[in-house]
């Protein structure tokens, strides 16, 4: 038998590696545009023809290359970004493998012209299928400009397997998107077919994010920031009432580098989840600045992978960062609870006036803008309070607390009255800047998953013994999912043992629930589960939380005493999100001084 095992020859070998790094137009302009930002460019041009399949050109006004290295650029495993395995750990350039070039040159017919700084003349330089066929010197300006003509002119599979030029360029654009939102400080532009397609000039990220995306972006970002020893999150994260019907712009950058990274994806899709609207997906442009000794990129050979020493500690920091980002757009800046003096005036105490209360809703006697207040005329300055009074006096059902508490009194008196309740739906009270009105449903909600929220994280529940266990009987995939949320459901409250082969009975549940209700709350929380179990981002007990919540919160039409609603106004920003309602809406609205004198104009 003869040796039949030989080596292949460069060109066959190169191809080969060409089906990894390059499978279509878009992944040569990947490569491209970062050979342009490896050599320090700080305008980038990229020239396609459809859809790249013709042509693809990028001109940079980067470092050049020498004759030498502009004929080595070409070998494979020929790169100037590291020379030895060390290296590997401390990669700050976007490319190191010295695949690219040799790989592009395999499957297409280059053309590269590229000059030093300090040189004269630069080199021009014709590839075809790996193959030198020109190299000359030539007239260029500093920089590099290369032309990539005919990707797989000679693998035909390869060119029958590129998709329409409408897909095509959607993934251009989307490798060009990514780079150039990695460096704003570079200007990019982007021509097809002859038309621009995008004209960046150097810039802000969050300019950067918009010159791309659009105008209507600049209202929609909240900015991200979280520093600490290790590593530093930055950028931008859409607000969660815009949120996306389509996974949109989901992007992180890690030293520079777009990457994809489910877990860390989790990471933001759980510090938003409770606040995105079924279905809708959070957009986000996140920046992570780590030391590259904590990181390996060399798993994917297009590198679009990451893998961190410390995940999980990278992943508590993307979420925290993005949960501090959501907390503080929630509260608005503008919520204030010491009521302004100048509003303080409409709450002025009659002198004398004997107080009732608290089943006194409106005092027939209380006129908000006459001078008789204990503070003094010379505090009011609306001279036509009569008019105001009669107007004000002939409605029957006037909904303003009319309780009025003298000084001595207001402290501990009005504090209890400062809540009214409209339509039996949304409680107002007095802030600062004007009214505040709160959902009563939404704001109740918001509190109970909190609460169970950390109950479940804490798992130290408050359960009620029953004198009658409840005992429930439910299908056997049910009965499967109750089973798998046992550790849970015992943290919120339920004690409970099997029965037979799908019952369980059911001795303690959590405070707050009644016997009666627990049938519907299970249901909800296996139906829940079930529809949103497929949805990896959001975990379990959010899930859990949030069925309670929705199921227990106190209902539209209910009335409230002004306990329940000082209640519920305390219990709501007791919340760490308290603006935000589960569904992603607003739990409460201000009612601005200035929106009133608008509307009253
Ligand atoms: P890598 O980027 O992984 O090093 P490439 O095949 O993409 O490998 O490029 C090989 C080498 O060619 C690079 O290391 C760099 O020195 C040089 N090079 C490529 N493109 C440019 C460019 N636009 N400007 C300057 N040098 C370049
Ligand atoms: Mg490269």
């Amino acid at each position: 038998m003869s040796n039949i095992i030989k080596l292949l020859p460069d060109s066959v070998a190169n191809q080969i590696a060409a089906g990894e790094v390059i499978q279509r137009p878009a992944s040569a302009v990947k490569e491209l545009l970062e050979n342009a930002v490896d050599a320090g460019a700080s305008s980038v041009e990229l020239v396609v023809k459809d859809a790249g399949k013709t042509l693809i050109q990028v001109i940079d006004d980067g470092c050049g290359m020498s004759a030498f290295d502009a004929r080595m650029s070409f070998e494979r495993h020929a790169t100037s970004k590291i020379s030895k395995a060390e290296d590997l750990f401390s990669i700050k350039t976007m490319g190191f493998r010295g695949e690219a070039l040799a790989s592009i040159a395999a499957i297409a017919q280059v053309e590269m012209k590229t000059r030093l700084h300090d040189e004269e003349l630069g080199t021009c330089l014709k590839i075809e299928g790996s193959k030198l066929v020109r190299e000359e010197p030539c007239q260029c300006k500093p920089g590099t400009n290369i032309m990539v003509k005919n990707l797989f002119f000679n693998v035909p599979a390869r060119r029958n397997f590129l998709k329409s030029n409408n897909v095509e360029i959607r993934h251009i654009i989307e490798e060009f998107t990514r780079v150039a939102l990695a460096n704003p400080d570079i200007s990019f532009t982007m021509l097809h077919n002859g038309k621009p397609v995008f004209n960046l000039q150097k810039s802000s990220f969050k300019a950067r994010i918009v010159n791309i995306f659009g105008k209507t972006y600049d209202k929609k970002l909240l900015p991200v920031e979280q520093k600490t020893e290790l590593i530093t999150v930055s950028g931008f994260i859409g607000k969660p009432e815009f949120s996306k019907k389509t996974r949109g712009e989901q992007y992180f950058f890690v030293n520079g580098r777009f990457i994809k990274h489910a877990y860390l994806h989790h990471a933001v899709e759980n510090a938003f989840a409770e606040l995105l609207p079924a279905d809708t997906y959070p957009s986000y442009f996140l920046k992570i600045e780590i030391d590259p000794a904590d990181i390996d990129i060399n798993i994917h050979p297009t590198k679009t992978e990451v893998n961190f020493k410390d995940g999980r500690y990278v992943y508590a920091v993307v979420q925290s960062a993005v949960k501090q980002s959501i907390g503080k757009h929630s509260l608005t800046p503008t919520l204030d609870f010491d009521v302004d003096p100048a509003i303080d005036e409409l709450f002025q105490s009659v002198p004398g006036k004997e107080v009732k209360q608290p089943e006194i809703k409106t005092n027939p006697d209380y006129n908000p803008f006459k001078n008789t207040s204990s503070h003094g005329p010379e505090k009011h300055t609306r001279g036509d309070g009569g008019d105001w009074q009669k107007l004000y006096e002939n409605q029957e059902n006037r909904e303003m607390p009319a309780v009025i508490p003298s000084d001595e009194e207001k402290m501990s008196f009005a504090e209890q009255n400062k809540f009214f309740q409209v339509h039996n739906k949304y409680i107002v009270t007095n802030v600062r800047s004007g009214l505040m009105v709160i959902d009563q449903k939404k704001a109740h909600e918001r509190i109970l998953f909190e609460k169970f929220l950390n109950e479940l994280k804490n798992k130290k529940p408050v359960s009620q013994q029953q004198l009658f266990p409840v005992t429930l009987q439910f299908s056997p995939s049910d009965a499967e999912i109750l089973r798998s949320l046992k550790d849970e459901l015992t943290a919120l409250g339920f004690t409970f043992e099997k029965m037979g082969n799908n019952g369980f009975v059911f001795q303690g549940l959590p405070d707050n629930v009644s016997a009666s209700e627990v049938e519907g709350l299970l249901e909800t929380i296996v139906e829940n589960h079930k529809k949103e179990a497929s949805n990896l981002g959001i975990n379990k007990n959010i899930i859990l939380a949030r069925s309670l919540a929705s199921r227990l919160s106190v209902k539209y039409g209910k009335k409230l005493s002004p306990e329940e609603m000082e209640g519920l106004f305390n219990g709501l920003f007791a919340c760490e999100m308290p603006e935000t309602a589960l569904d992603g809406s607003k739990t409460l609205t201000i009612l601005k001084i200035s929106d009133i004198e608008e509307l009253l104009k």
